[in-house]
């Protein structure tokens, strides 16, 4: 029977020498998602990663797969592409896949043909992986990876490095194995605007520490036109908005601006209201936040 959830963390945490890697941070990938996990090099994706695969213990807090604390049973029906993937240069696709099966104990080996064409590489022949494109290793890592069937894949950064070709394709790899398979998949990666096209849900994580989870549907609002508004006093302002100017089509940012979806063409009304009663403005400006601004606003930028 399978759970909803396929991954949750509870305060799952990795100290390495003193120092918090992965802090605190509880994270819901549901089934049927296409969780994008993002955050600037050295946030702590791939420690969680290696935590939640069993690659590395955590030094507190808890992780449950499909619903279970069983993890070991669990990790069975998960599969992983992680760092330096498990290729072997001198092996052709098939030969590797072969290996893969003699690993996992996997004694049908019609599997093999069946996910060479599914990622693409049916026709590589007698190529060595080592001879391979990026974009081609990457594939053949997704491909080792998805030998033992899993119903859940976890890939840190699988288009770092590729081409806009390579990038495209394992994209659309991504999505035929999610929509077609019914494969639950976690992609981390630096790049959010990389993820947008893919995406069902994401979380976004800075310095270990988890910032915001939301869906595509709340980054598709919160990325809407809006006048962004900076002030002293935000609970205040937001009351005014409501009941001065009338509208409560507005959010509050984790950085604490206001965002406000109307009333785009009317900052100098708004923020003479806002004046009038008191509310010091220290700046409002139209904004078109794209994915990267968002990323970058909600993590303080300096990448
Ligand atoms: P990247 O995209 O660069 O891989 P990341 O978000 O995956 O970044 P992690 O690799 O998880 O980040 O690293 C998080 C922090 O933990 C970094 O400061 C890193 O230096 C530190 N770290 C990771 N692994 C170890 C380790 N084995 N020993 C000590 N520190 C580590």
């Amino acid at each position: 029977r399978y759970m909803d959830t396929v991954l949750k963390t509870t305060e799952l945490t990795k100290v390495f020498s003193g120092k918090k890697a992965v802090d605190h941070v509880s994270m819901t990938v549901n089934r049927g998602d296409i969780y994008g996990f993002i955050g600037k090099n050295g946030a702590g994706k791939t420690t969680l990663i290696r935590m939640a695969v069993g690659l590395a213990a955590p030094s507190g807090g808890s992780i449950e797969l499909f619903g279970s604390k069983d993890l070991t049973q669990m990790r069975k029906k998960v599969g992983t592409v992680i760092e330096y993937p498990a290729v072997i240069p001198h092996m052709t696709a098939r030969q590797n896949l072969v290996a893969q099966c003699k690993l996992q104990g996997v004694k049908d080996l019609s599997v093999i043909d069946r996910i060479l064409s599914t990622v693409g590489l049916e026709s590589t022949g007698k190529k060595k992986a080592k001879n391979f494109s990026l974009g081609m290793k990457q594939r053949l890592a997704i491909a080792i990876a998805l030998i033992g069937e899993p119903d859940f894949l976890f890939l840190d950064e699988p288009t770092n490095g590729l081409d806009p070709t390579g990038i495209k394709e394992i994209r659309e790899l991504i999505q035929k194995l999610n929509h077609e398979h019914g494969i639950t998949v976690l992609i981390s990666s630096h790049i959010l605007g990389e993820l947008s096209k893919l995406a069902t849900r994401y979380g976004i994580i800075d310095k270990g520490v988890m910032i915001d989870e939301f869906t595509a549907e709340d980054l598709e609002a919160r990325c809407k036109s809006s006048l962004m508004i900076q002030v002293d006093r935000i609970p205040e302002a937001c009351s005014i908005l409501e009941n001065v100017v009338g509208t409560k089509n507005y959010t509050v940012n984790p950085d604490g601006t206001i965002s406000l979806f109307d009333h785009l063409d009317e900052a100098g009304l708004i923020n003479t209201i806002l004046a009038k009663h008191d509310i010091i403005v220290n700046s409002i400006s139209m904004s078109n936040a794209d994915l990267e601004n968002y990323f970058i606003q909600v993590t303080g930028g300096d990448r």
